[in-house]
């Protein structure tokens, strides 16, 4: 059984996400997305939320599990059997510190190979960040993300109202360029 990991912070699971799942669900057995639990990096939604926003997002692909994780990556993949870890590129911009990633966890455990996967490029400008700015100022989001993650999404924010600051997260650089 060749299984694969994709962690990641999925706050929410956009349709990039999605698509590079795809990607490596057709390449490996098993894939299993994992949920890094952040105690510095608060985000919108509780890691048992992203959870269950990716279980109902990945319901069709047969071969995908969902879980959440704390503690070393290189620890979960070897508890999980997991032969390599996924993750998406993007641009250049991302290549820097993922580099720096692959890196130090090959240094912690050699066996593990990172292996790197591009969306399609409709989806290279997409972000959960970005995704959660625009819903923040009542932007459509529907191609984006999930149905489950739109409704998460306008629920979060009719709740928490549109100016507030959620959870401590980061506003994106010189505020928010998306609204003047
Ligand atoms: P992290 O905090 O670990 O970067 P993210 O949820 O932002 O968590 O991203 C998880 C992985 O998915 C990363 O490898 C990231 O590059 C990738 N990713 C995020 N958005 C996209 C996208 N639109 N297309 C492809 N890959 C993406």
């Amino acid at each position: 059984m060749l299984r694969a990991l994709y962690p990641g912070s999925f706050d929410p699971v956009t349709n990039g996400h999605l698509d590079v799942l795809a990607r490596a669900a057709r390449l490996f057995d098993e894939v299993v997305v994992a949920v890094a639990h952040n105690e510095s990096k608060k985000g919108l939604f509780t890691p048992e939320e992203r959870v269950e926003l990716l279980r109902e997002s990945t319901a069709a692909l047969l071969n995908v599990r969902v879980t959440s994780f704390e503690g070393l990556l290189v620890d979960f993949a070897r508890a999980q059997n997991a032969k390599a870890v996924i993750r998406g590129l993007r641009a250049v911009s991302d290549f820097e510190f993922e580099f720096q990633l692959a890196l130090m966890n090959r240094s912690l455990e050699p066996s593990l190979e990172a292996l790197f996967l591009m969306p399609s490029e409709e989806y290279t400008y997409l972000s959960s960040r970005l995704v959660k700015e625009v819903a923040r100022l009542g932007g459509d989001v529907g191609r984006f993300v999930p149905q489950c993650v739109q409704s998460a999404l306008a629920n979060r924010f009719a709740r928490v109202g549109a100016s507030s600051t959620v959870r401590g997260e980061e506003a994106l650089p010189g505020d928010s360029p998306l609204a003047p």
